[in-house]
Formats: structure tokens, C-alpha cells, sequence
């Protein structure tokens, strides 16, 4: 070979030896195998294979693995003597080797404004948050999951960026929080058509970097995106990141679903301070990875999430350089007022403030959304969840 060709990093540079790093550390946070201490084992977040294969080595017959994902996700039962289908003696030995649980609520707490935080506690303890954000005007409304115990990133005016990863959520724990919320609101068996649907939406914007944690995360969604189960469209699911460009590719090709990216400023200087991972992958390649997103398009256009921080990222300037950057992307652009937490080092932008930086990016053609704080009187609002979970001492 003559010359090595050096190229700017791209797609084809970015994708298997970083991913294969990203993936490798990620396991590290691997959570505790999803076995209760009797031996049985957690049916829930099995990939449909898994749960055949499960039945297989009890003797049962594809057809079984069919009925109990449909008692499981469609019916939302936890008890196999609730499987009216299947027969006395094989719903016993079924509860003899299996369960099907729930993350246990160790909290739950209703905002003055009807949304509602849970507190999830995991089998070894560990915990999560978890807010149901009802629809003002509609039977419907938005669950946001944690994906991570705490996060590896710190942004800076994130109150869960204060507390370092603990560990990873399997996808058993990913999908319960949804499952657990649907408990709470009795919303079982699974809507089905016309029929209005409370938690209609899931965000993925609850505590940790869900991109970080892409495996288990992506079992978890293909899960509740089954049709014969929970069923919720690819559409009705937005995955929010702050930037983890080698695993946007795989979310878009694998998943499909809605992207939120957490921009929140222009500058790389800016960002690098707000965002730290933003050193890692600045603005132009966080940019280009949203370019080439395969599920946007004007139906489903990217969102950009803009907190709103007084005197650090909101002046017309800024916004003017906004529309610079995401120009030609189907894109809106959420406009998050800043929701303080114990010890937060920063304001929330003016209303004056903020209309002005909506008023340019509107005149510039993309929708603009102002999003209303909700639950702030119990710590339910963006960026404000964080538990008392520790890691347990060293690991080997
Ligand atoms: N880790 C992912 C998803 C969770 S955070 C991410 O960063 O995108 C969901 C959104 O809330 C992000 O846009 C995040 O930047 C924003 N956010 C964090 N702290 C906030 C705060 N104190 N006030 C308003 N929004 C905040
Ligand atoms: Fe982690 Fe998102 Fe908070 Fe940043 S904003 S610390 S990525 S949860």
C-alpha cells in the first residue's frame, strides 16, 4: 500500500472500534442476573427467543411462549394462575420455575399538576425514578424511564449528573417501570385501537445516558414494540441523548425511534463545559450523525433540547447561531426552562428571555416548543431526578 489516507472521523470510523469500546465498558455495569434467590427466573424483559427457549427446556411447545407474552404484555398479569388458557397443573409448575415481576415502588408521589413520580426499587436495592406526565387537555400523557442507576456524564445543570453511574438497568427493569406505571393507572389489558390510552408515550429521559446503556435498552423497546404485546409504535418512543454519535447510527437502523438530542449550546466551548462529553464528540460531528439519522424526516423530525440558562446560552445570538447550525435537518427545537435542584449553580432564564429565543427560531421555520416545568414540587421536572443508590464497594 502507498499512502494512508487520512480522513476527518466519519461514519465508517466511528462505528466498530468505538462502538465495540463503548459496548465493552458499558457491560461493566452490567445489572445482577434477573434470578430471585430461589432459583426462579424473571420472565419479564426475555426477548421473545429467550422466552421460548425458556419454555422449551421445561418441555413446552412454541405455542406456549405465544399465550403466556400475551398474558404477560397484553393482559399485564403477574400471576400464572391468572393464565385462564393454560391449565391448572402447567400454571403451577410454571410458578414453580418463573415469575413475572415488577420493580417495587418504594415511592409515589402526585405533583399539585398530576404528575406523578415513582420511586422503583430494584431486587438488590438499587433504585430508579420513573414520572408519568399526564396530557393536560387529553386522555393521554408521557412515561419517562431512567435507563441508568445515576450516569457516567456530569452535565453540569443536570441534578443526576451529580451522582455517578452505579450500575446499567436490564432490560426487565427498563420495561417494568413502564409495566409498573400501567399498574398504578390500572391500564391493562393493553388499549387497543380507539381506546383511550393514559400512558400513551414513552421517553426515554428519565435518569442516566440511555446510549450508553444500548443493549439492554434496545431489548427493552423491542419488547414493549411488539404487536402483540404493549404495542407501542416506534413512534409514540423518543430516545434522548446528549451525544453519543457512535451508537446514533444503531439507534436509527436498529430502533427507529424518535430522537432528542440534548444540544443545549452553539459553541463547542460552551458545550465542552455544559456537556463535558462534548469533548469526546463536538458539535460538527454530534451534527452530522443527526444528518444522516435514518427516522427523521418531516414527519418525525429530531428534537433538539435547549435548556434554558440565564446568561449562559440564551441570547439572541445564540439563537440566530441555533438555526445556523441545524439548518436543513427536520428538526423542532424544545425549549427547556432551566428547573433548579438543591445546590444547582444556575438560573432559569427570563420568560422575556426565552420568548425572544423562540420568536427567532420560529421565524426561522421550525416549531419552537417552550416545555412547561412539571411536577417541580416534587423533583419530578427534567433533570431534577436523583436517588440515594451507591455503588457497593469496590468491584473485582
Ligand atoms: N441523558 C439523556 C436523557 C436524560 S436528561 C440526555 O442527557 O439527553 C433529559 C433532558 O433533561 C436532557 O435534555 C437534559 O439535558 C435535560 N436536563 C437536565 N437537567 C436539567 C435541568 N436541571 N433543567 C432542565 N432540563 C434539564
Ligand atoms: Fe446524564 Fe443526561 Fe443528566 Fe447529562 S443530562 S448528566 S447525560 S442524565
Amino acid at each position: 500500500m502507498s499512502s494512508v489516507q487520512i480522513k476527518p472521523r466519519d461514519a465508517d470510523d466511528l462505528t466498530t472500534a468505538e462502538r465495540v469500546r463503548i459496548l465493552a465498558k458499558t457491560a461493566r455495569f452490567d445489572p445482577p442476573a434477573a434470578k430471585l434467590a430461589d432459583g426462579r427466573r424473571e420472565l419479564v424483559g426475555l426477548s421473545r427467543e429467550e422466552l421460548l427457549a425458556e419454555l422449551a427446556a421445561i418441555g413446552q411447545k412454541p405455542f406456549r411462549a405465544k399465550q403466556i407474552w400475551h398474558w404477560i404484555y397484553h393482559q399485564g398479569v403477574t400471576e400464572f394462575s391468572r393464565m385462564s388458557s393454560i391449565a391448572r397443573p402447567l400454571q403451577e409448575e410454571l410458578a414453580k420455575q418463573f415469575v413475572i415481576g415488577r420493580p417495587e415502588a418504594a415511592l409515589v408521589q402526585t405533583s399539585a399538576d398530576e404528575t406523578r413520580k415513582f420511586l422503583f426499587r430494584f431486587r438488590d436495592g438499587q433504585e430508579a425514578e420513573t414520572v408519568y406526565i399526564p396530557d393536560r387537555q387529553e386522555d393521554r400523557g408521557a412515561v419517562c424511564i431512567s435507563s441508568q442507576v445515576g450516569c457516567t456524564l456530569s452535565c453540569r445543570f443536570c441534578h443526576t449528573g451529580t451522582q455517578t453511574l452505579v450500575r446499567n438497568l436490564g432490560a426487565a427493569e427498563i420495561v417494568g417501570q413502564f409495566m409498573a406505571a400501567r399498574d398504578s393507572y390500572n391500564e391493562w389489558p393493553s388499549p387497543k385501537g380507539e381506546t383511550p390510552r393514559l400512558l400513551s408515550t414513552i421517553v426515554l429521559m428519565g435518569m442516566g445516558e440511555p446510549l450508553y446503556n444500548y443493549a439492554n435498552v434496545a431489548k427493552a423497546m423491542t419488547i414493549v414494540m411488539d404487536n402483540e404485546g404493549i404495542a407501542l409504535s416506534r413512534r409514540r418512543i423518543t430516545l434522548s441523548t446528549s451525544g453519543v454519535v457512535p451508537m446514533m447510527d444503531r439507534c436509527g437502523s436498529e430502533l427507529g425511534v424518535n430522537l432528542a438530542v440534548s444540544l443545549h449550546a452553539v459553541r463547542d466551548d460552551l458545550r465542552d463545559e455544559l456537556v463535558p462529553l462534548n469533548r469526546k464528540y463536538p458539535i460538527a460531528e454530534l451534527m452530522a450523525a443527526c444528518r444522516r439519522y435514518p427516522a427523521a424526516s418531516n414527519a418525525r423530525r429530531i428534537t433538539f433540547e435547549y435548556v434554558m440558562l440565564k446568561g449562559i446560552n440564551d441570547t439572541p445570538e445564540d439563537a440566530r447561531a441555533l438555526v445556523r447550525l441545524i439548518a436543513g435537518i427536520p428538526a423542532k427545537v424544545n425549549l427547556i426552562p432551566f428547573n433548579p435542584w438543591p445546590g444547582s449553580a444556575y438560573e432559569t432564564s427570563t420568560r422575556a428571555a426565552i420568548d425572544a429565543f423562540a420568536q427567532i427560531v420560529m421565524d426561522a421555520g421550525f416549531s419552537s416548543p417552550v416545555r412547561s416545568p412539571r411536577g417541580r414540587d416534587i423533583l419530578a421536572a427534567c433533570g431534577q431526578l436523583r436517588t440515594e443508590s451507591r455503588k457497593e464497594g469496590p468491584r473485582a
